[in-house]
């Protein structure tokens, strides 16, 4: 690095440019769907990404999260909450049900709730005044190896969820099949969603989040369209 510094202000131009960039495209997606930009939320998803790398986004004013991983967010969130304090952090990853409390102090929305047994570990806490909010995932194509509620066994799940969990589940999240058009999967979990009476619509990612706006995203996951490439682990 420069030892003036240029070398985190390109970090930033480059920030600034990709966003630039991403919100046209969000805006021309809305406005082909007839939706308003500002009900779609870009969650910078930031798993693999330094402090440096996310605070350039914290200074153009950016506020909404995603990370897969608890430990990760553990080692970077709370130094960013410490100056950013009005940030909202989504887990967008799987949570162990031995780490539920750290996830519960950690996160503003967990969008993973994909088993019976993580709804009996979070519902004791419920009530708790920095409970997150909670988004149901659906395994849209029933894979066998993904995690997350199959479509035919959503009504049973948000029963036991709501009725004798007493849990509100405030949205729903769904990673399509890699091999497949992911439009099917989004048109399916926005069906579910308003069966169920749902607001939230987590779908969408740097591929494909386009297609997931025209469906009715609410929330759509950016990694690399913001962040750039990153090193996979
Ligand atoms: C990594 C990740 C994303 C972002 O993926 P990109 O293709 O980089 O936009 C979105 N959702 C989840 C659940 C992820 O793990």
């Amino acid at each position: 690095m420069a030892v003036d510094g240029s070398d985190m202000s390109d970090t930033s131009n480059m920030a600034v440019a990709r966003k630039a960039d991403i919100d046209a495209k969000i805006s021309a997606a809305a406005a082909m769907a007839a939706r308003e930009p500002a009900d779609i939320t870009v969650l910078a998803i930031s798993k693999t990404q330094s402090i440096e790398a996310i605070k350039p986004l914290l200074h153009l004013g950016h506020r909404q999260f995603g990370e897969n991983r608890v430990q990760e967010a553990k080692e970077k969130w709370p130094v960013l909450k410490d100056e950013f304090a009005d940030c909202c952090l989504h887990l967008v990853g799987p949570l162990q049900t031995n780490k539920v409390k750290e996830a519960i102090g950690l996160f503003d929305v967990i969008e993973t709730l994909d088993r019976e047994k993580l709804a009996r570990k979070l519902a004791p806490h419920k009530d708790q005044a920095d409970f997150p909010q909670l988004y149901v995932q659906v395994n849209t194509g029933n894979e066998p190896q993904k995690s997350g509620i199959h479509p035919a066994e959503l009504a049973a799940f948000l029963t036991l969820c709501r009725d004798e969990l007493g849990l509100s589940i405030a949205g729903l999240m769904c990673l399509p099949p890699a091999d497949q058009a992911a439009g099917p999967h989004f048109a399916l979990l926005a069906k579910l969603a308003a069966t169920h009476n749902i607001k939230a619509l987590s779908m969408g990612m740097s591929g494909d989040f386009e297609t997931a706006i025209g469906l009715g995203a609410t929330h759509i996951r950016l990694g690399t369209a913001l962040f750039g490439p990153r090193d996979n682990y």
